[in-house]
């Protein structure tokens, strides 16, 4: 279905409680963050939880990368103690941002990461330049009314999302009851 092009690779509640150890295992080196109700609500500075968030994941040896739409001055200002590579202006869900923000980080889509609370910009744009995204719950629930619109819009791809998900788990209890079925017939022989 055309709508699988805004599935995220996975959801989360919050980008706080994301196990980057068992990601940087896995081989992952880099990771792009939104900022804007991803990281913190909407326009507010960096809170103590995002700095020492920074400071681990740097620590580390993740290299980080804040990829906003949002102006100069705002990415700037988030940005003051928490000291990550950043964009500003990035035109998600436009690829360019995010070839952009790999080569700051020397990351290839096989070895970053992205974490946005948007389908249609933060994801999107993810799924087309091939990187991994994971789809946080905003943060702030009070939005502007093009964000509210557009947010309705989420919902109606997260039910399809959420839907073939849960079919994906159907299938694959089946799969296993088969298989147990299978097993204890063989043994009973
Ligand atoms: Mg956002």
């Amino acid at each position: 279905m055309w709508l699988e092009q805004f599935y995220p690779d996975e959801c989360t509640e919050s980008v706080y409680q994301i196990d980057f150890a068992a990601w940087y295992q896995k081989g992952y080196r880099g990771v792009m963050f939104d900022i804007d109700n991803t990281l913190v609500p909407h326009g507010a500075d960096a809170t103590k939880e995002a700095v020492e968030f920074f400071g681990k994941l740097q620590k580390a040896g993740w290299k980080t990368c804040l990829i906003s739409n949002n102006k100069e001055a705002r990415v700037k200002r988030f940005n003051q103690e928490i000291g990550s590579l950043f964009l500003f202006d990035a035109h998600k869900p436009s690829r360019a941002g995010y070839q952009k923000a790999m080569k700051l980080m020397g990351t290839t889509p096989e070895t970053t990461l992205l974490i946005g609370d948007q389908l249609f910009t933060d994801v999107y744009g993810a799924k087309r330049s091939g990187i991994y995204s994971i789809l946080t719950t905003p943060i702030h629930k009070k939005e502007e009314i093009q964000i509210v619109l557009k947010r309705r819009l989420e919902r109606i791809v997260l039910h399809f999302y959420q839907k073939e998900q849960q079919a994906g788990k159907r299938n694959k209890a089946e799969q296993r009851k088969r298989q147990a079925d299978g097993e204890t017939k063989r043994k009973r022989r």
